[in-house]
């Protein structure tokens, strides 16, 4: 095979000109979004420009960068080399198997290109779809890479996933190929892989022909299955190293498939282009994140997610920028390995969640504070509301801005947020700020479809066109993308399917999500003001609000929550404190009817509060589809304490 020529650096073409107010830019997005994004499609390399920008003749659908042939691969890798070949590209810490992995941007296109050499060798080739279910190691994103590069469709399916959920996206998928690893490693626990991807295998009705195991040497046990299994290093060593031609493709085709995280029912097969998310993740690597070439990003997301997939893989990597990938837990070996982290590599941006901080939260903050983080800037977190207690106490430990952004697996960026690349707006708690660059955003009621009042609380949605990297399409089901997303109002918009409100300064906040609202005596409460609320209670480390059936009032609130260890002694006293707070602070009608004491909440793998089941359970129903539970001791939990009776209540 040859060797593919070395590209242009992303200095030789002309790069936009992103200078103006937030204000400008948005609007100029908004009202001119060709212009807009003609000018940002410079900021990647294209083999064939666009011949149109936008074809909209088919709405919702829409074709961002039509007749543009590019590669996320060529951009993410061979583009840089010239430039920043012996610059870090991707260093993989694990504090599972004790290790630090580093490449740069020139050993980075060795091992995927080799990868790329293993998966054609394997018959894999343009549109064929492989699933990737990996740990956080380098595999992933060599694999994720080299499917990229020869125009395979990957679909990274979360590692820690079990083999039902494994199957279920199997068969809408329909790989050629399933790569994974001996095993994965989860507080220093071996977990093997590939008993799971047998079980998953026997029971998926497409399962792939050839399964690629790349082995840690973690799983004493691996057994590999003759004619059907192959070993990625046994393979690799035989076909040495290889260049593979950049397969070149139109920006509308799919370069990937990610299913939503199942919080609310099936989860959903996102499908991504090429050309558009290209260039949303080098504009987003500017202006909202801030990382310029060079510099160091560390997002602690698994890359089995959407904020893994665009700011742990694609966004540092196209940006030239350094990409820091982490496996392990946020405490172990102590609550300080993350801290150290950026101090090691002088980490820029961080991402995170409010789950993981939470965590860090109930440890000593000396394991933050003993850290040089002098190079830090912003910590953005996104996934679930940032209850203020948490922002507050991470913001103040940091003493740099802390990004709430508002994002959907469906977006694939974030959809609302500050944007310090271009000017930072002042934080405000609670709030994920404004409508990022290409989102029209709009808050409607939900009845009359009408934009509502600032300070009123209405349907979070997108005008569209949807801006580039948000998803095409639901994989191989046009109808169900329809339906889930722009049937819900008479005008075509894209519902979030979430609560928001407009304060008179345009921030935007979220009340949560549609299907949790709950009508307390012809009160429409959103459970997400009272988890708030509830949090708001020095004794309260996390908490789930869930309406219930009440033959008086027609639903009441009902809250889940968990303490902090000192105040853990008395649940009584501290279920009745919180009661009081929420009546204090949101009304007499909001007061939870009952307040159970739990010591950990039902949460999905990615860390979201898994409500629909609290809910059944509350009302003694079946907690309904488990299959994205993470915790199952919880829901022991929550069936104790249902059990034990309310530990203050009406
Ligand atoms: P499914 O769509 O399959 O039910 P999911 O909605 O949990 O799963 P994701 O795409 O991972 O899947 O999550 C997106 C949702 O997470 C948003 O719609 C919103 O409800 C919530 N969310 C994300 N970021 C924020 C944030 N900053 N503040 C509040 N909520 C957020
Ligand atoms: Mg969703």
């Amino acid at each position: 095979m040859q060797c593919n020529k070395e590209a242009s650096s992303p200095s030789s073409q002309q790069a936009p000109t992103l200078s103006g107010s937030y204000e400008q830019l948005h609007r100029f997005s908004i009202e001119q979004p060709e212009q807009f994004w003609e000018e940002q499609s410079r900021l990647i390399h294209w083999e064939t420009p666009p011949q149109q920008i936008l074809d909209y003749s088919n709405p919702p659908f829409r074709k961002w960068f039509v007749g543009g042939r590019t590669n996320l691969c060529f951009n993410a890798v061979d583009r840089h080399l010239q430039e920043r070949g012996d610059q870090l590209a991707l260093v993989v810490a694990s504090s599972e198997t004790d290790s630090v992995r580093e490449f740069t941007y020139r050993q980075l296109y060795r091992e995927v290109n080799d990868f790329a050499a293993v998966l054609v060798h394997l018959g894999v080739g343009q549109g064929d779809r492989v699933v990737i279910y990996m740990p956080n190691m380098a595999e992933a994103v060599f694999a994720m890479l080299a499917c990229a590069r020869i125009g395979a469709v990957h679909s990274v399916v979360f590692g820690g996933f079990a083999a039902h959920n494994l199957a279920l996206r199997i068969d809408d998928a329909q790989p050629k190929l399933l790569i994974t690893a001996d095993a994965g490693c989860r507080g220093g626990k071996v977990i093997p892989y590939k008993p799971l991807v047998d079980s998953a295998l026997a029971s998926a009705q497409t399962p792939p022909e050839k399964v690629l195991v790349v082995s840690r040497g973690l799983d004493q046990a691996l057994a590999l299955e003759p004619g059907r299994d192959v070993d990625y290093a046994s393979l690799r060593a035989q076909l040495g190293p290889v260049d593979v031609p950049v397969q070149w493709l139109e920006s509308n085709e799919p370069s990937y498939l990610l299913y939503t995280s199942g919080t609310t029912g099936k989860p959903k097969g996102v499908q991504r282009d090429v050309g558009g998310y290209a260039v949303a993740m080098a504009l987003s690597m500017l202006t909202v994140f801030d990382v310029k070439p060079g510099q160091v990003m560390f997002s602690t997301s698994d890359v089995g997610w959407a904020v893994g997939h665009s700011y742990n893989v694609y966004g540092p990597l196209i940006g030239g920028a350094t990409a820091l990938l982490y496996e392990g837990l946020p405490t172990r070996p102590d609550p300080g390995v993350w801290w150290q982290l950026c101090e090691k590599y002088r980490v820029r941006t961080l991402f995170s969640s409010p789950t993981a901080i939470r965590v860090l939260k109930k440890h000593d903050p000396d394991f933050i504070r003993k850290h040089d983080l002098s190079a830090l800037q912003y910590l953005f977190l996104a996934g679930e509301p940032l209850d203020e207690p948490t922002a507050l106490w991470i913001k103040q430990l940091l003493g740099k801005p802390v990004i709430d952004n508002y994002w959907q697996t469906e977006t694939g960026w974030p959809a609302l947020t500050l944007l310090p690349g271009v000017d930072l707006k002042p934080t405000r708690f609670g709030s994920p700020g404004f409508a990022n660059l290409g989102y029209n955003a709009r808050i409607i009621d939900e009845n009359t479809g009408q934009e509502v009042a600032p300070g009123q609380k209405g349907v979070l949605v997108f005008v569209p066109p949807l801006p580039p990297g948000c998803l095409s399409t639901v994989w191989r089901n046009d109808e169900r993308f329809i339906a889930s997303y722009f049937s819900h109002f008479k005008t075509l918009l894209y519902s979030s399917s979430d609560w928001a409100i407009r304060d008179e300064d345009g921030y935007i906040f979220i009340l949560g999500r549609t299907d949790d609202v709950i009508n307390v005596a012809g009160h429409r409460l959103g459970t997400r003001e009272i988890e708030e609320s509830v949090s708001s209670n020095q004794a309260v480390v996390e908490a789930a609000v869930v309406g219930v059936p009440d033959e008086l009032k027609g639903q009441v609130p009902v809250v889940f929550a968990t303490l902090r260890d000192e105040h853990a002694g008395d649940r009584a006293a501290a279920a009745a404190g919180l009661r009081k707070t929420v009546e204090t602070s949101l009304g007499a009608v909001a007061r939870p009817a009952r307040v159970y004491i739990v010591d950990a909440l039902p949460k999905t793998r990615s860390g979201k509060l898994l409500r629909r089941s609290l809910q059944a359970l509350a009302q003694g129903g079946d907690p309904g589809d488990l299959s994205t539970l993470d915790n199952p001791a919880a829901l022991d939990e929550v069936r104790n304490a249902l059990n034990r009776g309310a530990d203050a209540g009406d």
